[in-house]
């Protein structure tokens, strides 16, 4: 039988921002229940080396990740291998619907359902994902050892799986539609200082080319953006880094939103247009996007809860 699990905070999301806000809302015996979605421990879990997280000069994502679920454990947070496929915020307690069967009910929401990846919208990259278009070089860049690999992009990312993919691939071609890249310059010198990678400037990919038996990838055909031209670039893997757009859709008709999608909060706090709902993370920030950042506004969420809770108690 399908159960209904009520909580005072219900955090949605297993990020750094989710992680962090059940860290202190356990702290302050409000018994969260955390809810971590497809990809427990959220965008670190696919990369390697993270070198900008406060303590720790050198830490893979995915064992940060696991730490602060152990830590957000060990604060008393029950943490829930659940997927939230609807949420109902028109009143409280406000009640969230997932996957197993199980209802959660909460007098507060902290939303830290973070981002996505972004992908060019071409049909023959519709075709070709999984069969050599990626939007991951940690999960995928073991397939293309001995070979050759495109990346598209010019933020961080970018730049970053490209470096990683020089550990398998013999030749990296990065292609970015302007003539610098939006990266670190710590990232760029690193870059440039790699015999394997080729940098395409001023090109955007307009298809994938491949065979279909059995489906591969082959090639992209890039366009020059200032002259049209178009040149066949070979590859076997095709990643695409162009950014990740906030996973907004739960409550896309219910919180207000602003720039693409990123949930709107009051600024300097995470109160969202809806009482009682507060957002943390990369959901709600289309400037930092950074792991610390998101940690900070998971601590803030779960303050504001706190706050916001114990306003209820004296009304
Ligand atoms: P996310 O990490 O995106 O987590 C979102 C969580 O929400 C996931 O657990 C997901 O399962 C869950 N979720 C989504 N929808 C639902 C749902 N319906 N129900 C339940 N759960 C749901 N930042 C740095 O500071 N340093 C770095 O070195 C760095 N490297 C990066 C490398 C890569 C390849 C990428 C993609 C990003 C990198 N970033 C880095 C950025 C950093 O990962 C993000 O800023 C950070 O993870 C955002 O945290 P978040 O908690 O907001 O969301
Ligand atoms: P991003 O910074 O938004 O960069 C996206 C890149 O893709 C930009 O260069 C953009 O070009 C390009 N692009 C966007 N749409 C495109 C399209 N349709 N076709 C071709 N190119 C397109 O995204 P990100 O690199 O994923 O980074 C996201 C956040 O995570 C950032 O805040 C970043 O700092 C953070 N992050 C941090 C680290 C780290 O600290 N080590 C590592 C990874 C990510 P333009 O430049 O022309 O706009």
């Amino acid at each position: 039988m399908a159960e209904t699990r009520h909580s005072k905070i219900l955090i949605i999301g297993s990020g750094p921002a989710g992680y962090t806000a059940a860290v202190y809302a356990a702290r302050a015996m409000t018994n969260p229940i955390l809810v971590q979605g497809l990809q427990p421990g959220g965008q670190l879990t696919i990369t390697t080396e993270v070198e900008n997280w406060p303590g720790d000069s050198h830490v893979q994502g995915p064992d940060l990740m696991v730490r602060m679920e152990e830590h957000a454990k060990a604060m008393g947070a029950e943490v829930i291998s659940d997927y939230i496929s609807s949420l109902d915020l028109s009143k409280r307690p406000f009640t969230a619907q997932a996957d197993s069967g199980t209802t959660f009910t909460a007098d507060a929401v902290i939303l830290a359902t973070g981002a996505q990846a972004k992908w060019l919208g071409l049909p023959s990259e519709e075709k070709f994902k999984g069969f050599g278009v990626s939007a991951c070089a940690t999960c995928d860049g073991f397939f293309y050892r001995g070979k050759e690999v495109v990346v598209i992009g010019g933020g961080n990312t970018a730049v970053e799986e490209a470096l990683f993919l020089t550990n398998f691939a013999t030749k990296v071609t990065l292609i970015h539609r302007r003539d610098s890249l939006r990266a670190e310059k710590i990232m760029q010198d690193r870059l440039f200082k790699n015999p394997k990678v080729q940098v395409l400037w001023n090109h955007s990919v307009e298809e994938v080319l491949g065979d279909t038996s059995p489906l591969g990838v082959t090639a992209v055909r890039a366009k020059n953006v200032e002259t049209g031209e178009t040149t066949d670039v070979p590859c076997a893997g095709f990643f695409v880094a162009i950014g990740h757009a906030p996973a907004s859709e739960l409550v896309k008709d219910q919180l207000e939103l602003h720039n693409g999608g990123y949930v709107k909060v009051k600024p300097g706090s995470t109160l969202t247009s809806i009482p009682g709902v507060f957002a943390a993370g990369d959901l709600t920030d289309h400037v930092y996007r950074q792991a610390v950042t998101s940690a900070g506004m998971g601590c803030m969420a779960a303050l504001d809860a706190e706050r916001f809770l114990a306003e209820q108690d004296e009304a």
